[in-house]
């Protein structure tokens, strides 16, 4: 400043921390939104683009100059005509958000299904002055949902329909004939000594000659029968009877092909210039007469192909009731099972699940059984089903509950202080009214937080009514409990309802854990289930862990905790109190993981 020849300096201070701050802080924003794999798009309130991140462009391949000032609904959104632009945009304003599934274009044209979520921002009158949209590309999960889907049916070495798969047949065939009166069978097939003519030829060669088995067949089954490959050498045929079509024997029919099989079987197969020999061991049972579900139809051609390799092989045996030992037994249980409570016959195991990531116990699953007076102690396979069908599941599954609950509170008082349990829920129970209440009850006379109890339901449970499931399930875990999918990979999970359960954890059945790590198909389905569980925010607990092998498997395929004979049997609640108190010998990887977090801890 000049005035009258002098100069001088007017100095201004002014403190920037704050904006300094700010800056930071946006640069900590961009930078942030630069580096999220999920699509990034700000509009104004007009839905115009007004910015997009960098994982936006590379998901739907339009360039940020591209997307500027265009309608987001008019770039991306499946079909602009469609009113869901409206309907999100009246949520948002009175709810805040949405979030749900949009057919997304990409700039090529193709379509992928996005995840969005959407929100605004509000100047401070309270308009809406921007929306946010962050979205996913759903298409990797849609591809582990249809591998889970694929692997789960299907047996990879044959191609035929699994266990599962054939399961899901026989109910459609049951249901047909319910209507029709018709008559089927299940045929049962089992290779003579393949384990031996395994070991002989080598493990390539015996493939090859179950693939052939396989062919041999399929080409004496009927376009409506459906061939199944249950275990390594044992196949099973649904087959249809055409004599309900006309007239004529259906259990001639069966036989008949059954004999036709034998013979197939019977003929040498060429395998690397050698000829293989094998014979089979046929059992047949029919429908309705042997059994009127899959399990049982299946029990009795089992029971039939047991009395096949007893008459030395390479024969056929159609089921009879004499076969089936248990009669006598299933009697005695029936019997016993409507007094059994009173007369305080039950008592829980308990298994411990182990955390992979410490090797100490993260809980139990209770698990029920019967000490009968003259059979001993009875497992619940056998008595369950029983328990089922005439409704003495309720007051029993309420009996487990209110003890499993009991349990955990002496736990706690023991020391244990993260001490929970897990429940096996019936389907009858769950379908009962008043199940949270039941739990609320057990819960309260016990006296412990919810978060401690663990439900287990099976897929075939939930999916039976998915809608009501969904609620009942939504009620519980709003409760505070803990609610795991039990047997998961068995029955017929869809991305789509397990992401509207609000669930927990997922259990992967043991029957996929059993191969792992050297069965290649059974890897691919735990770790297409991890994926899967993960994407869902689920805890994944492995079952019937047997060997460190399998441990060290699960671990570094991302599962939680695994449960199984490898750590412990069902026992009793001091013992797993024990187990509790010190940590399991840990695998390799898991000792790695427990330092570091202790170096990080340090
Ligand atoms: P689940 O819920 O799948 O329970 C696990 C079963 O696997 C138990 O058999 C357990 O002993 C067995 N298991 C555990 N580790 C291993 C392993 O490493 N290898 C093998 N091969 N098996 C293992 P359990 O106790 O015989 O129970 C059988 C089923 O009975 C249970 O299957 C569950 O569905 C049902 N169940 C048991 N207790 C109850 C109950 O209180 N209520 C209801 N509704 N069902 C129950
Ligand atoms: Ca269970
Ligand atoms: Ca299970």
């Amino acid at each position: 400043v000049t005035r009258g020849g002098r100069g001088g300096a007017v100095v201004m201070h002014l403190n920037v921390n704050d904006r300094r701050l700010d800056e930071e802080q946006l640069k900590i924003n961009a930078n942030a939104l630069r580096h999220l794999s999920e699509g990034v798009v700000i509009t104004d309130n007009e839905l115009r683009v007004v910015t997009v991140n960098k994982a936006f462009v590379t998901l739907t391949g339009y360039s940020s100059e591209e997307s500027l000032g265009r309608n987001f609904g008019e770039l991306i959104v499946g079909d602009p005509n469609d009113s869901v632009l409206e309907d999100i945009r009246a949520t948002v304003s009175q709810q805040g958000a949405w979030k749900g599934e949009l057919r997304t274009r990409r700039a090529d044209g193709e379509f992928f299904p996005g995840l969005f979520s959407f929100s605004a921002v509000r100047d401070q009158s309270g308009a809406i002055e921007h929306y946010t949209a962050v979205f996913a590309d759903l298409s990797t999960f849609r591809e582990f949902e249809r591998r889970i889907d694929y692997l789960s049916r299907y047996d990879s070495l044959t191609g035929l329909p699994n266990r599962t798969a054939l399961a899901a047949h026989l109910q459609t065939a049951i249901d047909q004939a319910r209507v029709t009166g018709g008559v089927f069978a299940l045929l049962v097939t089992e290779l003579d000594g393949f384990k031996t003519v395994n070991e002989t030829i080598g493990n390539a060669a015996g493939d090859l000659l179950l693939k052939a088995i396989a062919e041999r067949l399929q080409q004496l089954s009927n376009a409506d029968d459906v061939l199944a490959r249950l275990g390594s050498d044992e196949f099973a045929l649904l087959a249809i009877a055409s004599a309900t079509r006309g007239n004529g024997e259906p259990s001639a029919e069966f036989e008949r092909l059954a004999e036709r099989i034998r013979i197939a079987v019977e003929r040498p197969i060429r395998i690397a210039g050698q000829d293989v020999f094998v014979t089979a061991s046929l059992g047949v049972s029919r429908y309705p007469h042997d059994g009127e579900d899959f399990e049982s139809l299946l029990r009795a051609a089992n029971a039939a192909v047991y009395r096949a390799k007893q008459l030395g092989r390479n024969t056929i045996v159609s089921y009879s009731p004499e076969m089936n030992i248990s009669s006598l037994e299933r009697f005695t249980l029936q019997n016993g099972l409507p007094h059994a409570l009173a007369r305080q016959e039950f008592l829980l195991e308990y298994q411990p699940t182990v955390s992979f990531a410490n090797g100490r116990v993260s809980g139990a699953e209770a698990l029920l059984r019967w000490r009968h007076p003259q059979l001993g102690l009875v497992m619940p396979t056998r008595f369950i089903g029983l328990a089922e069908d005439t409704g003495l599941i309720v007051p029993i599954g309420e009996w487990v509950l209110r003890t499993a609950c009991q349990q955990v509170k002496r736990w706690i008082a023991s020391g244990w202080q993260d001490a929970t349990v897990a429940v096996n829920l019936s389907a009858r129970q769950f379908g009962r009214a008043d199940l949270a209440t039941r739990i609320r009850d057990a819960l309260t006379a016990a006296d412990i937080e919810p978060w401690r109890l663990r439900l287990e339901v099976t897929e075939s449970m939930v999916m039976n009514d998915p809608d009501a499931a969904a609620s009942v399930i939504e009620h519980l875990s709003r409760m505070g409990v803990q609610v795991a999918l039990d047997d998961f990979g068995t029955g017929y999970s869809s991305l789509n309802y397990l992401k509207r359960f609000h669930l927990n954890c997922i259990k992967v059945d043991r029957s996929f854990v059993h191969g792992t790590p050297d069965d290649i198909q059974d890897e691919s389905i735990v770790r297409a289930i991890v994926a899967l569980g993960k994407t869902l925010g689920l805890k994944i607990v492995a079952e019937g862990v047997e060997t460190l092998a399998q441990a060290e498997f699960l671990r570094t395929a991302g599962c939680d905790d695994g449960q199984g004979f490898y750590y412990s049997r069902a026992t009793s609640p001091g013992e797993v109190r024990a187990l509790a108190a010190s940590a399991f010998p840990l695998t390799a990887g898991s000792l790695q993981a427990q330092l570091d977090f202790a170096l990080q801890s340090a």
